[in-house]
C-alpha cells in the first residue's frame, strides 16, 4: 500500500471535472429515503465526523460535545457495569435512541429530512460516493457502482440523472473529503500515543487523546 504522503498528494491531484465527469456517468439524485441517516437493520448509524466538524455543528446547534458526536464504537469493550472502556479512533455522529442519527427528524407524513443540512459533515454531503485512494473511508460497505476513481455504494438514488452543477458541487465535496480524510489520517498516526483509558473511553483524533466529552485526555 502507498504511504498515506503518496496518497495524500494523489488525492490534492485530483480533477473536480473528471470527478463530475464520474459522478454524471453514475447519475445520482436523493429520494430522501433517509436510508443513510438511519440505523441498518441493528446496527446504529455510524459516520465520521471529525473534530472541526463537531465543533461546527456545535456552534450551529448550541450543543454540547457529546451530543454531536460519540466515540467510534470500533475496538471498544463493555465494562463490568455495560459501559464502553477502552481506546478508540475518531469520532461518529451521535445517535438517538433508536440508532438513528441524530439530526435526522421525519415529519408527519413520515418524510425524513437532516436538521442541520446546511452544516452536515462532509461525509453526508458526499454520500453515497468515494474515491478509491489509501487512506480514504469506504464506510458503505462495498461498491456497487465505479467510474475513474469514484466508487459509488448502496443507495437507492443511483443511476439517476445529476445536473452538470450539482455534479461539480458533489465533485468538489468529494475531494475536500478524501484530501480531509488523508490529513486527518496522517495526524491521528503521528498525534498517536498509548494511554490507559481506565474505566473510561480515549477516543485518538487528529488533535491527540481525548474523553467522550471533547475534552483533552491528561495522562
Ligand atoms: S447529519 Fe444530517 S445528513 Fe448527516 S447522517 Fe445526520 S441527518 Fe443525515
Amino acid at each position: 500500500m502507498q504511504s498515506l504522503e503518496a496518497e495524500l498528494e494523489r488525492a490534492t491531484a485530483l480533477d473536480v471535472a473528471d470527478l463530475a465527469d464520474a459522478i454524471e456517468t453514475i447519475g445520482f439524485e436523493c429520494t430522501r429515503c433517509g436510508a443513510c441517516c438511519t440505523a441498518e437493520d441493528d446496527d446504529p448509524h455510524t459516520a465520521t465526523v471529525f473534530p472541526d466538524e463537531v465543533r461546527d455543528l456545535q456552534e450551529a446547534t448550541g450543543e454540547e460535545w457529546r451530543d454531536v458526536a460519540r466515540p467510534m464504537p470500533y475496538g471498544l469493550e463493555d465494562g463490568d457495569d455495560g459501559s464502553p472502556t477502552g481506546e478508540t479512533f475518531e469520532w461518529a455522529l451521535q445517535t438517538d435512541g433508536c440508532g438513528d442519527c441524530r439530526f435526522y427528524a421525519e415529519d408527519d407524513d413520515g418524510v425524513g429530512a437532516c436538521t442541520v443540512h446546511e452544516d452536515r459533515p462532509l461525509i453526508c454531503r458526499t454520500y453515497p460516493f468515494s474515491v478509491a485512494l489509501g487512506g480514504t473511508s469506504q464506510p458503505m460497505g462495498e461498491a456497487v457502482d465505479e467510474a475513474g476513481v469514484v466508487r459509488a455504494h448502496e443507495c437507492e438514488g443511483l443511476g439517476r440523472d445529476i445536473s452538470r452543477e450539482d455534479a461539480e458541487e458533489l465533485a468538489a465535496a468529494l475531494k475536500e473529503r478524501a484530501v480531509r480524510e488523508i490529513e486527518e489520517a496522517i495526524a491521528v498516526r503521528d498525534n498517536y500515543e498509548p494511554v490507559d483509558p481506565g474505566d473510561g473511553v480515549v477516543v485518538h483524533d487528529s488533535e491527540g487523546a481525548k474523553r467522550p466529552d471533547g475534552s483533552r485526555h491528561e495522562g
